[in-house]
């Protein structure tokens, strides 16, 4: 990475080029191409890289980028002009207009999980909002990063859109050459660090956090689909993904139905031994497998009741169940799996007798990024949704908020600050500037000095 990358891209920027409507469309549509283009590599090195399946690749990682794409080619003529708003009766005559302004150059710091969805979607807001950027992918993820690589610079110049490569230092390196917005999606404990750099720099930022969701089943639930919907979205990636359900809580008459049910559907999706299952991913590296099995390494009075075999060489750990018995007052919830974000595929199991029992116990730990709740009560749905802060999340499913680019995606308090995706990336990637074009025409209201009888009349408004 040549040295002072920012700077160029910035002298690149100021020359206005990356701002015109038509710059942005072709610069989407050369991504869009790209993508199409390398499709197989990409898929191929997330499965290098994950053991994710092709099928799953494309589904979880491509297909959402080319959506986002779509939606947003949509989206970007109303935001490359000024956007009018009224003005009070206090600016009469005058006009007000919105200016979504680009900042200059964004710096992209994504994790290793979806590797190139979560390199490529925010690169989409960034494009579309005139700007110029560095992607900065993971450093597990040697193949992904490197097709990046290939295909970024294949299709744009470096002084539009480049990629760093490397770990901390050369985020540390970058945010002092001073970007004009930085966006990272990665874990809680970064993001404390990049949110103390921006701060200190005054850049303004987004953070995509992680941390540990929640999912409720109630009485109500429909439990065969609650079982299928819960196993695809917990163990997908091998349980890897940033909103997966992290714990389950389910009413206590409806917990060994539900037991046996997910049991049923992990054996429909990865057969009896799932280690040997293509549609299994693998934990990122050594490091990551090694963590996954201390967290199993807890007091065995608290029962695994599906899974628990692992393949260190494979790096793959089957998906297990835990039921870990009544929620309240449980000492399982003092140990790492239920201290930590578990990121792996393993579903701890605990059961409750009343909602209100889940909803104090969420609201007693920090602020999940998606929540989850398999019900047909209404006044369930009611009472999770609107009494209990979350990033976002399903009702009766799993995951899919997060492919609906209508809606915005991200945390709130300790999973993230601000959210991206459709209109929200086009708006988290340009500051909205507030302009008053003022008449030449105007009641003598606001000059001093202020003791003449009219002055009255201000009180009218
Ligand atoms: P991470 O925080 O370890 O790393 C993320 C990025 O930050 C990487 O590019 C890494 O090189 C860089 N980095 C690491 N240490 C750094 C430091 N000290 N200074 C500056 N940069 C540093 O996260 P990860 O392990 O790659 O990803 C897993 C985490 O990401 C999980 O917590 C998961 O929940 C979260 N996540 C969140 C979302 C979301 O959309 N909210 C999506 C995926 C993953």
């Amino acid at each position: 990475m040549p040295k002072k990358v920012i700077q160029q891209q910035k002298d690149f920027f100021y020359t206005h080029q990356t701002l015109s409507l038509h710059w942005r469309k072709q610069a989407l549509l050369k991504l869009k191409q790209g993508i199409l283009k390398y499709e197989d590599k990409i898929l191929q090195s997330l499965n290098l890289d994950l053991g994710k399946h092709p099928t799953e690749g494309f589904m979880s990682e491509i297909s959402q980028v080319l959506m986002e794409i779509e939606h947003t080619l949509k989206l970007l003529p109303s935001y490359t002009k000024p956007k009018k708003v009224k003005s009070p009766l206090t600016h009469f005559m005058g006009k007000s207009q919105i200016i979504y302004e680009a900042y200059g150059v964004v710096l992209i710091i994504s994790p290793w999980n979806y590797p190139f969805s979560l390199s490529i979607s925010p690169l989409i807001g960034a494009i579309a909002g005139g700007n110029c950027a560095i992607v900065k992918p993971s450093e597990y993820t040697t193949y992904t990063q490197q097709v990046i690589q290939e295909l970024l610079s294949a299709c744009f110049d470096p002084q539009f859109i480049s990629v760093a490569t490397g770990d901390s230092q050369i985020v540390e390196q970058l945010i002092q050459e001073k970007p004009d917005y930085v966006f990272f999606t990665g874990s809680v404990r970064v993001g404390k660090i990049i949110s103390s750099m921006c701060s200190k720099n005054l850049i303004p930022y987004t953070l995509e956090l992680g941390g540990k969701s929640p999912c409720i089943v109630d009485e109500s639930a429909n439990l065969l689909l609650s079982a299928k919907r819960i196993v695809w979205g917990k163990f997908l990636n091998a349980g890897q993904t940033c909103i997966a359900p992290d714990y389950l809580l389910v009413h206590h008459q409806q917990k060994s139905k539900l037991i046996a049910l997910l049991q049923e559907e992990i054996k429909h999706f990865f057969g009896k031994f799932p280690l040997t299952s293509q549609s299994l991913g693998h934990l990122i590296s050594k490091a990551h497998f090694q963590r996954a099995i201390q967290l199993l390494d807890f007091n065995p009075s608290f029962g695994i009741v599906y899974g628990g075999e692992y393949d260190e060489a494979k790096q793959k750990l089957a998906p297990t169940l835990i039921d870990f018995g009544m929620l309240k007052n449980n000492p399982a919830l003092e140990i790492n799996l239920m201290q930590e974000e578990i990121f792996s595929p393993i579903l701890p199991i605990f059961s409750y007798e009343t909602l209100q029992e889940c909803i104090e116990f969420i609201r007693g730990r920090q602020k999940p990024l998606a929540l989850y709740v398999f019900t047909q009560n209404k006044h369930h749905q009611q009472s999770i949704l609107h009494h209990l802060s979350f990033g976002g999340g399903c009702v009766n499913d799993c995951i899919l908020h997060i492919t609906n680019p209508h809606l915005p995606f991200g945390g709130v308090g300790d999973s993230g600050i601000g959210a991206y995706h459709g209109k929200y990336s086009i708006e988290t990637f340009t500051h909205q500037k507030s302009i008053y074009f003022s008449p030449s025409l105007e009641p003598p209201l606001r000059y001093p000095p202020y003791d003449k009888p009219f002055f009255g009349l201000s009180k009218l408004y």
